[in-house]
């Protein structure tokens, strides 16, 4: 087992939205990002497979892992209704008509909902009841994928650099989120929501700035002069955000995005930096299945498990601290055979190993 080299994309070419993947040219002067090419959304990594062992935790084919509820910003919703699929955009006009959690300020999903659902190991990626409204059940295919929110945008089942790629990818959820909100409060601003609307979608003991999820959309006072015309709005919106430059987004986003903007330049550094460990010793370890060759050990996810074969799995004792070379090699004398670094940094990777 030795680690692979990284595949990086550049944020235009990655499967960031076009949108959010552009708010990235006022980020990283390297826009690399990494390829997470072992969770493969056309033909899904999490679902029943023979050759996985028995109790292996799968996703259910009817939802994959879409058993969430998006938020989708104003600008976003104009996106959808104006590009996605027949499907996608049929889907965005029942959320509008069905009213939950609709304001001048998109579809807000009720975080309460989205927090309980989305913590729940048992119906997470299973439960049909939590399917979100845009995914496809013919083809399993999200049908807002050019307009999904920072969320569905970031979040990977798997990571071809484990622990260090999801902590980048979070700190990209982090600042894309802000700039969603920052730019959908700009959105409604810009297009004459009155006062009165605004001090109800967003009080003040919210945290983050979030909008709320239950006010009203009948109450025509809410729309200003769009009243009557809710989707000419969300039009409206979509056309206002594609205007904005990267660095306008940014400045919307204000010091909170600057500084969560800083956050994802060191995650992104750190994911590049691969220097490892002056001395190793075990992580998080849990075994969860054994073959002739290998054990399937579960490192930071539940949901990215490393198949590390018989010979290398019985060395691990031997990273307890020690300096790293030593500790190499001893495990390369008893196991018969070179033990080698990319091994480990993979290890340490999926936080099996790490940094003493
Ligand atoms: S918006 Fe798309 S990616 Fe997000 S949960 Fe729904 S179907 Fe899945």
């Amino acid at each position: 087992m030795t680690r692979r080299s990284l595949p990086l994309l550049r944020s235009a070419d990655a499967s960031l939205p076009p949108l959010h993947a552009r708010w990235l040219d006022a980020v990283l002067a390297d826009p690399s990002l990494p390829e997470e090419s072992n969770a493969t959304c056309d033909d899904c990594a999490m679902l029943a497979d023979p050759s996985l062992p028995p109790g292996a935790l799968v996703f259910s084919p009817d939802t994959r892992c879409c058993t969430y509820l998006p938020t989708l910003a104003n600008f976003l919703v104009g996106g959808a209704l104006r590009s996605a699929s027949p499907h996608g955009a049929a889907s965005v006009r029942r959320r509008l008509s069905e009213g939950d959690g609709l304001s001048p300020i998109g579809l807000v999903a009720d975080p309460a909902l989205v927090a309980s659902t989305h913590t729940d190991q048992e119906r997470f990626g299973r439960d049909a009841s939590l399917r979100c409204p845009h995914y496809e059940p013919v083809g399993g295919r999200c049908g807002v994928w050019a307009w999904r929110e920072a969320t569905c945008a970031t979040w990977f089942c798997k990571h071809t650099r484990g622990e260090r790629a999801k902590a980048l990818w979070n700190r990209l959820h982090q600042l894309l989120s802000r700039l969603e909100r920052a730019v959908a409060w700009h959105c409604a601003l810009s297009l004459d929501i009155p006062p009165e609307a605004l001090a109800r979608m967003a009080p003040l003991d919210l945290p983050h700035g979030a909008p709320r999820a239950d006010v009203s959309a009948s109450d025509d006072a809410l729309w200003g002069r769009w009243s009557g015309d809710v989707e000419g709005y969300f039009l409206a919106c979509a056309q206002l955000a594609e205007a904005l430059s990267p660095a306008e987004v940014l400045s919307l986003g204000g010091a909170e995005a600057r500084a969560l903007a800083a956050t994802v330049r060191l995650a992104q550094r750190q994911l590049l930096d691969d220097a490892l460990p002056a001395r190793v010793a075990l992580g998080r370890v849990q075994v969860v299945g054994l073959s002739a060759t290998s054990v399937r050990v579960q490192g930071y996810s539940h949901l990215d498990p490393l198949d590390v074969p018989r010979e290398l799995f019985d060395q691990l004792h031997r990273f307890d601290g020690r300096p790293l070379e030593e500790a190499l090699r001893e495990a390369s004398a008893s196991a018969g055979q070179e033990v080698p670094s990319g091994a480990v940094g993979m290890l340490v990777d999926f936080d099996i190993l790490r940094g003493a």
